[in-house]
């Protein structure tokens, strides 16, 4: 117990000191930030000073029976010096505010960034076990932990330490006995801050974890809203969202209780302690151990720190809420994407486009021995020919696809590009030879031509177009009111599936890649129009090495080998009549296809 609560404190520590560093970095606004904040608590701590001088000042007058314009001269020059302090201090605070925070938004800038660069760079493996709505709230709310802290945690604790320093010092110096009276409250509330400091930092680890559950439902039911609709799931869904709702506001209170509970005892603290200054100073001072002004001064002193003291409740909760948001994100920058490029990687050269896999498997657990999704995959495909891949669900066919631009590393075996392994090469350069048209075809909101544009945004407009045209959607397009101009995508209009996976084919020939994987991308356009696709094609296909996985066998009959794969492995392979001449699992789903009521009625 006690060793888990030392490794989470150097946790902790190590958290914050790398948020520290970050704000350390912008060193001439931290330089602006201290220093003006020293600069406004040194004129802070000049005014009990002053005070308890004009008090003993005014008693001595008073004393001596002096006239009344000596003794408004001699006061009008404190009052003087006690206005010039609170103006210097409330400038100086001015500055180290702005400063402060504006390191505070810079570091959460830079995070923000920092974030968005890792998620481009992780691996698939990683984004199949983190869910997106997780790292939104890290991306987000989390970043909002840790800026926060830099204003809130790192200026106010100069500012708190600076006070209770000098204040201490200049204390000792007028009664060491006062002062020690005075400072009685500093080890209990230094207590109180450790344990619920920890406290609140498990209460900010449940509370992030929950709106992370939060936004996730959340954009689940964003991007399934049709299905929510049509099911009339609606009630379901308010109902999910309400329970997580609750939890996250049962957390929160949980939180604001132990953040006020333990203000309101380090106040108390403070205030018993201010209590004693009065009962043992004024007993000191009717005794003739001090005067009268240096009660004054150390009154003063308590009042100037109430309200430090009274904030370091939110000062406590800073360090614990960026404690475990900085642990959240930092958890993220620190994960080291699965498909990294060797340090000696080379671009790789395409001399002819052959592709080859030599006895590949793959598992999608690495531990995992039992669950192979491919296992001693071999082919070999050159420029001009096509590759057919057929089975079913499951059978891992989309696995093949996606091994080839390294979307995951292959578990045994190797493939390679003109004799180049993938893995020897720079992850820009194998991607730029390999188009992959995937299942799910993602539109962007922006312009067609954009859209269509994206691998190679130096496509000129004729060659946008004539990928459109070979991709059957040329048509379409010309007849938008705006043309290849016309805005799609979520806010703009709306694509059917077939056209999607149309618009998906074109991207894929703007970008002109010597190997063309086709991934179920035309299960949603019709026979017709695939086959015009097919006829357009044929006049570029002899440059590249296209794989086409489909259901529908007639979208590749005509390929030059076809591999029928189930359960990971290639059953049957040859060409479409080999396949049909065998009368295995091929043939079977042939005659499905052609003749599905001529196999039923042969059928059991
Ligand atoms: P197909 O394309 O033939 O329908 P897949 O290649 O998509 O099949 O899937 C092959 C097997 O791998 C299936 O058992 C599937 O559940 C599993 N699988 C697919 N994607 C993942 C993933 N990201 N993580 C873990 N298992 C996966």
């Amino acid at each position: 117990m006690a060793t888990k609560s030392a490794s989470q404190l150097s946790r902790g520590v190590k958290v914050l000191g790398r948020v520290t560093r970050m704000a350390f970095r912008h060193r001439a606004r931290m330089a602006v930030a201290i220093g003006a904040t020293l600069a406004a608590v040194t004129f802070q701590l000049f005014i009990p000073q002053l005070l308890g001088g004009s008090v003993d000042q005014a008693y001595e007058l008073f004393q001596r029976g002096a006239g009344v314009d000596e003794a408004r001269r001699a006061l009008m020059l404190y009052a003087g010096l006690l206005f010039g302090a609170s103006v210097l201090r409330g400038l100086f605070t001015m500055l180290h505010n702005y400063q402060g925070e504006a390191v505070g938004q810079h570091v959460g800038y830079e995070l923000r960034l920092a974030i968005y660069r890792k998620v481009q760079e992780l691996s698939f493996s990683y984004h199949d076990r983190v869910h997106s709505g997780d790292l939104v709230t890290r991306g987000m709310l989390d970043i909002e932990g840790v800026r926060l802290f830099v204003n809130t945690g790192i200026i106010r604790l100069c500012v708190l330490g600076v006070l209770l320093g000098v204040g201490s010092y200049l204390m000792v110096q007028a009664n060491a006995l006062l002062a020690v009276v005075a400072l009685s409250f500093v080890p209990f509330v230094g207590w109180r801050a450790i344990v619920t400091r920890l406290r609140l930092r498990k209460s900010w680890h449940r509370l992030q974890s929950r709106l992370g559950v939060l936004t996730r439902i959340m954009e689940e039911n964003l991007a399934g809203i049709r299905v929510v609709r049509a099911f009339s799931g609606e009630d379901y869904e308010l109902g999910k969202f309400e329970r997580g709702s609750r939890r996250a506001l049962r957390l929160t209170l949980h939180r604001i209780g132990l953040q006020v509970r333990n203000g309101t005892a380090m106040s108390y603290g403070f205030f018993v302690a201010m209590g004693l200054v009065l009962l043992i100073g004024g007993r000191m001072t009717l005794a003739g151990a001090i005067t009268i002004g240096v009660l004054a001064e150390f009154l003063a002193f308590m009042l100037i720190l109430q309200m430090p003291v009274r904030q370091l409740g939110l000062l406590v909760n800073s360090f614990a809420r960026a404690t475990t948001s900085g642990e959240r994100i930092f958890t993220v920058l620190d994960q080291e994407p699965e498909i990294r490029e060797r340090p000696d990687a080379k671009e790789l050269v395409v001399t002819e486009g052959r592709l080859r896999f030599e006895s590949v498997s793959f598992a999608y657990e690495k531990d995992d021995d039992r669950e192979h999704a491919l296992e001693n995959i071999d082919f070999e495909l050159g420029p001009g020919e096509t590759l057919g891949i057929v089975g079913p669900p499951g059978a891992g066919k989309s696995t093949i696809a996606h091994l080839i631009p390294r979307f995951y590393d292959v578990t045994s075996g190797r493939i390679t590009i003109d004799g180049q392994d993938i893995r020897d090469v720079t992850l820009r350069s194998l991607r730029r030879a390999v188009g992959l048209i995937p299942q799910d075809s993602f539109i962007f909101t922006s312009r067609l031509d954009n859209n269509l544009a994206y691998g190679n945004p130096w496509a000129d407009q004729a060659h946008i177009e004539w990928a459109a045209e070979v991709s059957q959607l040329h048509s379409y397009i010309q007849q938008l009111p705006e043309g290849y101009r016309t805005l799609v995508g979520e806010r703009g209009v709306s694509l059917s599936g077939g056209q999607r996976q149309r618009l998906a084919i074109a991207r894929m020939l703007v970008q002109q890649t010597p190997i063309m994987i086709f991934d179920d991308s035309t299960a949603a356009i019709d026979a017709g129009t695939e086959q015009q696709i097919r006829e357009g094609l044929s006049s570029i296909s002899h440059r590249h090495a296209t794989i086409i996985i489909a259901h529908r066998l007639s979208s590749l009959m005509h390929a030059d080998e076809i591999l029928f794969v189930d359960d990971g492995r290639v059953l049957e392979r040859g060409t479409h009549d080999e396949l049909y001449a065998q009368g295995g699992r091929y043939r079977a789903l042939y005659d499905l296809q052609s003749n599905p009521e001529a196999v039923s009625a042969d059928g059991p």
